[in-house]
């Protein structure tokens, strides 16, 4: 991924691609002091940009750190690499991270570098496509308490357990994992939040220990205009045997739908099948 054409910012400039590099002995890497994000661009511009950025920083402060620029800056970075890349249909990652400067646990020293990398990733499924949904396990990881780790941050650390948990699920043929938390209860997938279908309403776990997506407020806001009742709560696996559709929310997965979580099947419907036309319509206008 690091051999190609092309540019990425750093630290404040546009770096040619291959010359983007850092020390072995960066803090982030060592004690995952990082926290990142992930945007899609349609036609050339990135869909709820300054959310993104915005989060960016807050990550980092609940780790903390201060990213050493404004929300605005960081989506002046992101459109000024985005450009310099021709990239019409793609994926952002900005990036922020503790430095070199020091090395051991405590890093107060460290300078918080800031990186943003971008490639052309079109979302090329017709929502027909879609339709016929992907299988997930269940993975044995279980997302941490909100006092055992910073799970209100995008942050690289927290992202260990879910390619361990991705990992398994290919391994054993299935596209994603459903992550339960630490009382049991359904939390997300392994990059996306999720939501269920039951009767004629729209169930998702209280986002208390995992991200609250920006597509999934996205999601919500799309169901409560098409008159959808959408409720927040604790969901139980076994609640999942009375849910008849499932789909998964993120920036890279957009609308996804489920059509198997280990032992319980759904069959994406209408629900889905509007969302993802609303959300398709939404962030190419
Ligand atoms: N949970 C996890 C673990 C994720 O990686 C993502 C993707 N950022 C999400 C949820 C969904 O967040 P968003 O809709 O803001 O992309």
């Amino acid at each position: 991924f690091d051999d190609r054409d092309g540019f990425l910012w750093l630290d404040g400039k546009l770096v040619p691609w291959r010359d983007a590099k850092i020390h072995v002995l960066t803090h982030g890497l060592h004690y995952g002091s990082c926290v990142f994000e992930g945007e899609r661009v349609y036609g050339g511009k990135v869909f709820k940009l300054r959310e993104h950025s915005q989060r960016l920083i807050e990550s980092g402060r609940i780790l903390g750190f201060e990213v050493p620029w404004t929300a605005e800056e960081i989506d002046e970075a992101t459109m000024a690499t985005v450009k310099a890349n021709n990239i019409v249909d793609g994926y952002v990652r900005p990036v922020a991270w503790r430095g070199s400067e020091m090395m051991g646990v405590a890093a107060q020293a460290t300078t918080i570098r800031f990186a943003v990398a971008t490639w052309t990733w079109p979302s090329y499924w017709s929502p027909e496509a879609r339709m016929k949904g992907i299988r997930l396990n269940v993975s044995t990881w279980k997302r941490p308490h909100p006092e055992t780790a910073p799970t209100a941050s995008k942050a690289a650390g927290l992202y260990m357990i879910c390619t361990m948990s991705k990992h398994k699920a290919e391994g054993d043929g299935y596209e994603d994992s459903l992550m339960l938390d630490w009382r049991g209860q359904v939390a997300e997938a392994t990059g996306a939040n999720i939501f269920f279908v039951f009767g004629n309403e729209l169930h998702t776990p209280t986002p208390d220990c995992f991200l609250n997506g920006i597509t999934r407020q996205t999601v919500i806001a799309l169901a409560k205009a098409r008159g959808i009742t959408v409720v927040e709560r604790a969901i139980f696996p076994e609640d999942m045997v009375k849910a008849s559709e499932c789909f998964l929310t993120g920036t890279a997965a957009e609308v996804t739908p489920v059509r198997e979580i280990g032992t319980y099947t759904f069959t994406p419907g209408d629900i889905t099948r509007q969302l993802i036309t609303d959300y398709d319509a939404l962030v190419r206008a």
